[in-house]
């Protein structure tokens, strides 16, 4: 394979080009507030928001900088319950029927409400409703997608519709696919600039955001309020949220020895043009697939490049190595950018949970929301909400999520040792089901 970096390539987020996360002058800390917020993504950024509107003072802290983590990485590509049945096919056995509606019903409501959200702030963050593809890597992968297509429509009528492989070309220039499916309640954004807006949201709202400090651990005091150490001093606090899905850490064990962080990484290509990335991907939609190992992407907020994003690997892979392993994903699906140079490439962490649902709740007076599975920029935006509605109502929660039990596994402390033997387990599924690089 010819070196398919552009002279300039930096492995840095394609999106911090035109919205790097503020590098915080760190506000001096209160002694005290209502809620001390750990972790300034979107997760915390939205319970500071509400919270904000409800006349409740917050302060996010975060160890980086303000939107520093998965927030400003992601590949932006937005979905209802679509997110909920992608890693989980046997969800409606597991969890029942009328459940499971609920929690469809909950994820669609968030995509509506996400929208709402953007109008009424005023966030600009390219967001549009462009709808997403799903191409079914083996032609076995129909069945699971004509499940997960009656499972969205049941929550939020027609919605999501079978494409044949005899259709797949007006979605998109691959004859790898068996067939797919289209969601129509999806969208994309620009990442980095959604997570500064919601930041400009939340302290619009009275919320003091502090990055560069980093919460190494709290006390919870007789009277249910918490003492929170941070490296620039302590903090009292009347309420607790714990934000920090794929970078969760020490400063809170319970919740780390629920979540596994698994790295995942991005490239983008060089300026190709509109017209070329409407040939390869006539609608402009978001991407992904069905594979154990997926592929996602899309063209860039302004059509001009495609950012393309998967598992490049299961063990802490440096993003020149990765981007050579997406670069060589990119051009077996799409042999036509055989050629075209990439200019960024990053990663970033996401955090799944063992039950492979995202979760929100309360343990032990300290609240969370967290585990967005791969898919959560609606997900943690909604989550963040029902946080601070419990806090202002008293932690009885509003969301069908925060009854899922919180699974961990004995002797687990956090550190995911078994991923590179997962990673191996689904490369072979799915080179069992047929898939394999041609080049
Ligand atoms: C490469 C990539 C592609 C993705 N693509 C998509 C996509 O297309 N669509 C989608 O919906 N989702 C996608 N996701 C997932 C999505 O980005 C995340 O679900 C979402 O951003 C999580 O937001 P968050 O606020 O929960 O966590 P984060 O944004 O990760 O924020 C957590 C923050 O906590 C901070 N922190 C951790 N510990 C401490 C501490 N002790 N003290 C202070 N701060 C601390 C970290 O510095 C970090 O900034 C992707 C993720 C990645 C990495």
């Amino acid at each position: 394979m010819t070196d398919p970096f552009a002279p300039g390539f930096v492995e840095r987020p394609y999106w911090w080009d035109a919205a790097p996360p503020t590098i915080d002058t760190a506000p001096p800390l209160p002694d005290e507030i209502e809620v001390a917020i750990i972790g300034g993504g979107i997760a915390g950024l939205s319970t500071a928001l509400e919270l904000g509107r409800n006349g409740v003072k917050s302060l996010v802290l975060d160890r980086e900088m303000i939107g520093w983590g998965a927030s400003s990485r992601n590949g932006g590509a937005l979905a209802g319950a679509g997110s909920l049945g992608k890693v989980r096919p046997d969800l409606a056995d597991v969890l029942g029927k009328k459940f499971l509606q609920e929690l469809s019903e909950e994820s669609e409501g968030a995509f509506e409400s996400f929208e709402a959200l953007v109008a009424r702030e005023g966030l600009d963050c390219d967001f549009v409703r462009c709808g997403r593809f799903v191409g079914a890597h083996a032609p076995k992968a129909m069945d699971a997608l004509k499940r997960r297509a009656e499972l969205i429509n049941a929550a939020a009528g027609e919605q999501a519709f079978i494409i044949p492989k005899n259709r797949v070309a007006e979605e998109i220039a691959t004859d790898r696919f068996a067939g797919g499916m289209v969601l129509h309640r999806a969208g994309s954004l620009h990442p980095a600039k959604y997570v500064r807006s919601l930041g400009q949201a939340a302290e619009r709202n009275g919320a003091i955001l502090a990055g560069g400090t980093e919460v190494r651990g709290y006390r919870r005091q007789a009277d249910g309020s918490f003492v929170v150490d941070t490296s620039r001093g302590v903090v009292r606090a009347r309420h607790v949220m714990a934000a920090t899905n794929g970078y969760t850490g020490k400063a809170t064990p319970w919740h780390r020895r629920r979540l596994i962080p698994v790295a995942s990484y991005m490239i983008a290509t060089e300026e190709i043009g509109e017209e070329r990335v409407r040939k390869a991907l006539p609608k402009l939609r978001v991407y992904g697939d069905t594979k154990k190992v997926l592929y996602y992407f899309r063209p860039s907020p302004d059509y001009r490049r495609i950012l393309f994003g998967g598992r490049a690997s299961f063990v802490d892979a440096d993003t020149k190595r990765s981007g050579a392993t997406l670069y060589r994903f990119l051009t077996d699906l799409l042999p036509e950018f055989e050629g075209t140079k990439v200019t960024h490439s990053w990663k970033g962490n996401v955090a799944f949970a063992f039950d492979m649902m995202p979760h929100v709740g309360v343990e032990d007076g300290v609240h969370y929301a967290m585990a967005c599975n791969g898919s959560g920029v609606t997900t943690m935006t909604h989550l963040g909400t029902v946080v601070a509605q419990q806090i202002l109502g008293g932690s009885n929660s509003i969301s069908a999520f925060a009854r899922l039990p919180f699974p961990t596994k004995p002797f687990y402390n956090g550190n995911p040792w078994f991923l590179p033997i997962v990673g191996t387990a689904y490369q072979l599924r799915d080179r069992l089901d047929g898939w394999r690089l041609r080049n």
